[in-house]
């Protein structure tokens, strides 16, 4: 099944509230087999409404709206997608009298608004769909062939608790008749440390996906996700496909991942360091902690992180991280040199396994031509072992810091896999 979604509200268009209901009823109906083709964002003019909705149902006969059923004079959805369907608009006594219990047993002060009627108006012919969570009930209209439009509130509270409660269950009925239900599924993988367009040479022939599934590159700051997406499959087939496809991936561009889903880099190494018994010291300069917040934001850290210094000022990287004097005159703040000893001066101050170090420039200033902002320089010192590694990284400040944090993890992590446990 295919279906449209036409999300509705001025403040949606300004920018001021981000669809997050368009993104909850497509990760929703993806569980059932329910695919969204078309998302359509309108403002509240009836005439912008009608022309949208229009449009959807004469291409796949199923649309989704939300917003624009409340109380107020914004609020045109009911009547411009009723005019569509040549329904008049009638009182809903019923709906009526529950608005009106419901203020009545909350003690609003001023009595029921004469606004808040307009709630209660009902295209003929139409489907309610009860709202458990506020005062505007949803509509479901059909035409004679099948075709229907399902309004649901604006506010995303109200709006998924009516489409778990009354609208899943309809669109489910009507997706699954007869044959077993094909669904829609992800797995993500997540890599670090390598480039969309460099993943993509690596991956070769499943550059574009596995078996005909399609795969997404999502880059972040993190690094890039690669998400494969099975669809118009059986759940069991579905997930078969996804497995030996994340296996394809995996097999060629195993050195770069480092989870799947939500993992955090920053546990997986603490998991690999747990596994053999390695603690961690940090020594951050331009990441002022981020490093270490990283690491302890991390549950159970405590058996693997021992501790570390925010060497921000030289004097603070000789005299806490044993940087020499003439190590800093001779090559800079930001060199191989300097990471090299400040990683191996975190490590034996505090007498860890592992020392892990970034020094680099953060910008907007304080960069040159030789180390333009977002040079950074990274240092893993572990049991007879120095790594160090620069990267160039963009963005602002707050990217650049994020960036060296994550690439730094990435490094102690190539580190930590090669120590014997
Ligand atoms: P409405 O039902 O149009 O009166 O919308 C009520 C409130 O819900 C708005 O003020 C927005 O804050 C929020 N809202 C409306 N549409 C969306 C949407 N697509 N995604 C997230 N929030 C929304
Ligand atoms: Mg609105």
């Amino acid at each position: 099944m295919k279906l449209e979604v036409v999300t509705i509200g001025d403040e949606l268009l300004l920018g001021y509230t981000i669809d997050t209901n368009g993104a909850h009823l497509a990760r929703e109906l993806a569980g059932v087999g329910v695919e969204i083709v078309r998302r359509t964002t309108v403002g509240d003019g009836a005439d912008e409404i009608a022309a949208a909705v229009r449009e959807a149902i004469e291409r796949t006969g199923a649309v989704i709206t939300t917003g624009g059923l409340g109380p107020t004079s914004d609020d045109l959805t009911k009547p411009s997608i009723a005019a569509i369907f040549g329904r008049r608009m009638r009182m809903d006594e019923e709906i009526l009298e529950k608005l009106k219990a419901r203020w009545k047993v909350r003690g609003w002060a001023g009595g029921f608004p004469k606004s808040n009627e307009q709630q209660a108006l009902i295209p003929e012919g139409a489907r309610i769909l009860t709202n458990n969570h506020g005062t505007a009930p949803g509509i479901w209209l059909e035409d004679e062939r099948g075709r229907w439009v399902a309004m649901l509130p604006g506010v995303p509270r109200e709006m998924r608790g009516m489409l778990a409660d009354t609208l899943m269950p309809l669109i489910a009925e009507r997706a699954g008749t007869g044959r077993e239900t094909s669904v829609v599924r992800s797995r993500t993988l997540c890599t670090t440390g390598i480039g969309e367009s460099n993943l993509a040479d690596l991956l070769g022939d499943a550059a574009r996906g596995p078996e005909g599934m399609p795969l997404a590159y999502l880059p972040g700051w993190e690094g890039v996700d690669l998400r494969l997406t099975a669809r118009g499959l059986a759940a069991a087939r579905a997930e078969e496909a996804l497995e030996r496809g994340t296996a394809t991936l995996r097999e060629k561009a195993g050195e770069w991942i480092y989870g799947e889903g939500a993992t955090d880099l920053a546990s997986v190494v603490l998991d690999e360091c747990r596994a053999r018994g390695l603690t961690i010291a940090v020594g951050e300069s331009c990441t002022g902690g981020m490093l270490g917040a990283r690491l302890t934001a991390i549950p159970g850290s405590s058996d693997v992180v021992l501790g570390g210094v925010i060497a921000y000022a030289n004097s603070v990287k000789v005299a806490e991280l044993a940087v020499r004097q003439e190590t800093l005159d001779t090559h800079g703040a930001v060199s191989e040199e300097t990471v090299r000893e400040m990683a191996a001066g975190a490590r034996a101050r505090f007498g860890a396994a592992i020392g892990i170090a970034i020094t680099g420039v953060a910008g907007p200033g304080g960069g040159t031509p030789e180390k333009p902002v977002g040079t950074v320089w990274l240092g893993v010192a572990a049991d007879g072992r120095l790594e160090a590694r620069r990267i160039n990284t963009v963005g602002d400040r707050d990217e650049i810091r994020r960036r060296a944090t994550q690439a730094a993890l990435a490094l102690a992590l190539r580190v930590v896999r090669d120590e014997t446990a």
